[in-house]
């Protein structure tokens, strides 16, 4: 019944960024712009689950450039993760395997920057497992347009050629974003998912990509 597939990156594909690689990469485009003292606060805001208003509000305090601002945090961001990935601390998830398994067209669609995709896709050598991915520019339009926002989603079902996808994520965002596309989603609850509770009903939950066979065939 479905005709593709739609994976989240982090903690779906890979494991998550350690929090203080994001951490540092803020406090290193702060220092880009001489704020050598930000506060924690600020620092937290802008490195996980960052919004518009959020981005505005800190950048604001320092007199800063919110577009300027977070093209450096993005750029900074992205390449600390390469540099992560290049090392072996992002690794991908044993059970990627049963991706491989799978038929059907298969995309990516995370929030992380779309650098920092390509080079997963170039580090773990999977050109030609997905036929498309997407993950956001350093700009602030691209903010706006992260998960839950369907655009992505949607982007990449067209690439695909598809009618009735499903997502694959292990975030609130990312049932949401489904939601807001049209479609199903799968939420792979793993580890570090263990006490997350849900506002919003996925259509399934996984514990890993091994049970998406059975959801899909
Ligand atoms: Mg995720």
């Amino acid at each position: 019944m479905y005709d593709a597939i739609i994976f989240d990156n982090d903690g779906v594909l890979t494991e998550l960024t350690d929090r203080t690689v994001i951490r540092d990469a803020v406090c290193k485009a702060f220092e880009a712009f001489d704020v050598t003292n930000p506060s924690d606060e600020h620092v937290a805001a802008l490195s996980i689950g960052v919004t518009i208003d959020r981005l505005e509000r800190v950048c604001s305090e320092y007199d800063l450039s919110p577009t300027a601002f977070w093209e450096q945090r993005d750029t900074n961001s992205s390449r600390a993760q390469q540099a992560e990935i290049r090392a072996g601390r992002k690794p991908l998830y044993d059970d990627i395997e049963a991706v491989w398994s799978l038929e059907h067209p298969r995309g990516i669609v995370s929030s992380n920057q779309h650098a920092t995709i390509e080079c997963i896709i170039d580090h773990f050598e999977l050109d030609g497992r997905f036929e498309t991915y997407y993950g956001r520019k350093p700009t602030i339009e691209h903010v706006r347009k992260k998960k839950p926002n369907p655009y992505f989603i949607e982007r990449a079902m067209a690439d695909l050629e598809s009618e009735n996808a499903l997502y694959v994520g292990d975030s609130e965002s990312d049932i949401r974003a489904a939601e807001n596309s049209g479609i199903d989603s799968a939420f792979i609850r793993r580890s570090h998912r263990s006490d997350t509770l849900l506002s919003t009903e996925p259509t399934y939950e996984i514990d890993d990509l091994w049970e998406l066979e059975a959801l899909v065939s």
